[in-house]
């Protein structure tokens, strides 16, 4: 069996940021989050990640915006983000199946989400659990006592989500990491690993992707950027940040159905690998 892996950002690859949506759903206003309270601890040096993930926590509790928020209270609202992915996802993703299926029936295909946002927002929308083999985002920690979401238990920055492109290509899965926190480290011959990473297909619109752009195209992969052409300031980084430091093939869209461009190149993208892994599959079995 021959395994591809399409892995995604969450937040404005595959739907509008969760974070934001759910703050603003609690009365909190999105702009002086992001604008002026996470600043202030950015401005005190905290990394952002840690810098949202903190104040979020302030906002949890009795009489507070969030309320007595628990980890079972925020996926029970990421299911409520499930009618805002972005257009043709759900077909698009059995769709990929079948494409490499097509080719052969040892060519096996699989989806993942890497994300800085909040993984038990992601983790239980009908899409996810259908679709997708593991989601990786930040999680917090509940008070023993209230059971109210009181600590940051992980924190995924832009270089820990490389560490998750590890995993998938080693065959780690997230129970193994359960019961070794270190599990990434162990050594497996590059020819035994589950996930070659020139089999991976990466998707992401942020600043928090460029290490896994660079890692999964020096790796012989694919990474595609998303952009939001509507902004001139998605735009600009795009091009700057992006397309220019030659970090992805190409940015679109975020558009996934056959006549997007994103959607078109990704299929592409599953086809060529595809018939790639098959023909090095049939010329192993012919010097064998
Ligand atoms: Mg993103």
């Amino acid at each position: 069996m021959k395994n591809i892996a399409l892995i995604f950002d969450f937040d404005d690859t595959l739907m509008p940021d969760s974070t934001t949506e759910l703050i603003r759903q609690h009365g909190v206003d999105p702009e002086e989050f992001w604008g002026s309270t996470v600043k202030d601890y950015l401005l005190n040096g905290y990394e952002p990640a840690l810098a949202y993930l903190n104040r979020l926590l302030e906002y949890a509790g009795k009489g507070k915006p969030l309320g007595p928020m628990t980890n079972a209270g925020l996926r029970e609202f990421g299911k409520s983000l499930a009618p805002n992915f972005y257009s043709g996802l759900s077909t698009m993703l059995k769709e990929l199946r079948e494409i490499a299926q097509a080719v052969s029936s040892d060519i096996n295909v699989e989806f993942y989400i890497v994300s800085g946002g909040l993984q038990d927002l992601i983790s239980d929308i009908p899409l996810v659990t259908k679709h997708f083999a593991a989601v990786y985002g930040c999680q917090f920690g509940e008070h023993p006592k209230t059971g109210v979401i009181y600590q940051v238990k992980k924190c995924v920055t832009f270089t820990e989500k490389t560490r998750y492109l590890f995993e998938i290509n080693k065959g780690i899965s997230p129970s193994q990491v359960e019961e070794n926190r270190y599990a990434v480290n162990k050594d497996i011959p590059v020819a035994r690993r589950r996930v070659p990473f020139k089999n991976m297909i990466y998707v992401g619109d942020g600043l928090t992707d460029i290490p896994c752009f660079s890692l999964v195209k020096r790796m012989g992969g694919m990474a595609f950027g998303v952009f939001n052409p509507t902004e001139a300031r998605s735009a600009k980084r795009a091009l700057l940040e992006f397309l220019s430091t030659d970090r992805v093939i190409s940015m679109h869209a975020p558009r996934f159905r056959k006549t997007d461009e994103l959607g078109a190149l990704l299929r592409a993208a599953v086809s060529t690998v595809a018939q790639r892994a098959y023909l090095e599959r049939s010329e192993a079995e012919f010097e064998e």
